[in-house]
């Protein structure tokens, strides 16, 4: 269905998402990358050594969750904007997710925007806490978003302007 639609199923995401115990501890990168593609400069950004090496380039990702530190150097690495970090750590009712975004304008810290999930869908508005750059020459932002707890695994992207669904 992935290679049909773009969209990974349940079953794709439950093989790339952390516990439950590791996600509650603090952030951590979550690796939605699900194609064999030549690719690995995310095995480079990661100094931690939580996404480990590849045997071929066209392998796919995968994680040691206990050695990744949720500093989110691998989002901006990652030319397929596969790469997320979830902070369920923030606050009782509400947790961060790091996203990838490569728009202009950037949303502005406090702004509300709309999130997104994997299909596009309209899922809120919701508060940017932080917009970080991929440093010099990297083009890739992150986007802070402060999301419920129960959503912060389906808020995939964002868009600026306001809510259109049922409009
Ligand atoms: S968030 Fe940091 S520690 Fe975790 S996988 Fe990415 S680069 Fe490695
Ligand atoms: S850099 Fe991104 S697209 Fe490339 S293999 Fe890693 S996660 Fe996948």
């Amino acid at each position: 269905m992935l290679i049909k639609t773009g969209i990974p199923t349940p079953e794709d995401l439950e093989k790339v998402y952390p516990s439950e115990e590791r996600m509650l501890k603090g952030p951590v990168a979550i690796i939605e990358c699900f194609q064999k593609i030549p690719c690995n400069p995310c095995t480079e950004a990661c100094k931690q050594g939580a996404i480990l090496p590849m045997k071929d380039i066209n392998d796919i990702p995968e994680m040691d969750f206990e050695k990744c530190n949720g500093c989110g150097v691998c989002i901006s690495r990652c030319p397929g904007l596969a790469i997320f970090i979830v902070d369920r750590s923030y606050s009782e009712k509400e947790a961060i997710v790091r996203i990838p975004y490569e728009f202009v304008p950037l949303p502005e810290v406090g702004q509300k925007v709309v999130g997104l999930n994997r299909a596009g869908e309209e899922l809120g508005t919701f508060e940017v806490k932080k917009v970080q750059s991929g440093g010099k020459k990297n083009m890739t932002y992150t986007v802070w978003l402060a999301v419920p707890q129960e959503l912060c695994m389906e808020v995939r992207n964002i868009r600026l302007g306001g809510v259109t669904h049922g409009e």
